[in-house]
């Protein structure tokens, strides 16, 4: 039986740090579904199309890796997928205690849905979708800290100071 995982998030937009969740997570599943939130509580940048065809095309050349999207409750959504990891990343002990609240109420609401960490990898556990978009905006150069669809989408803005 295959193993399926759904990592969920906002994806507003994909980093390489969410890349890398990803491709570390195919060690510990067959199928990663990446879940992309239909309702995010944070004002979006990106519509919710545009979050998805970012993950589509950075993942396109792995089989293994599906995107979809997902809203209400995430441990039903992963029921309606047969999948028993729910897939999440750890930066700082900044993220523990949220991740920790919302790991222990899925596993109340859904017993055998077990939420699986995976630790940020140095290179990238500073990257955050809210950071690359403040850097971007500011005109920094983000090469590097997001895959190629979103560098096109989201290019750093010219320099005015001429
Ligand atoms: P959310 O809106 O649910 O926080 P995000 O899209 O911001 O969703 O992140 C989804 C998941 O990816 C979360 O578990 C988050 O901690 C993790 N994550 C985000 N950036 C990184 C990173 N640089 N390294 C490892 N995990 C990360």
């Amino acid at each position: 039986m295959s193993r399926i995982a759904i990592y969920p998030g906002s994806f507003d937009p994909i980093t390489e740090g969410h890349v890398s969740i990803v491709n570390r997570g195919l060690a510990v599943a067959d199928q990663i579904i990446v879940a992309v939130a239909r309702n995010v509580s944070k004002t979006a940048l990106f519509p919710l199309k545009e979050r998805i065809d970012m993950v589509t095309e950075t993942f396109a050349h792995n089989p293994r890796v599906r995107v979809d999207t997902f809203d209400g409750l995430l441990v039903e959504y992963a029921r309606s997928r047969n999948a028993r990891i729910i897939l999440r990343g750890l930066r700082a002990v900044a993220d523990f205690e949220y991740e920790y609240q919302m790991a222990n109420m899925n596993r109340r609401l859904a017993e055998g849905v077990e939420t699986v960490f995976l630790m940020a990898s140095p290179d990238t556990f500073y990257v955050s979708s809210r950071l690359v978009k403040e850097v971007a905006a500011l005109g920094g150069d983000i090469t590097g800290l997001v895959p190629e669809p979103v560098l096109s989408r989201l290019p750093a803005a010219p320099s005015t100071d001429d």
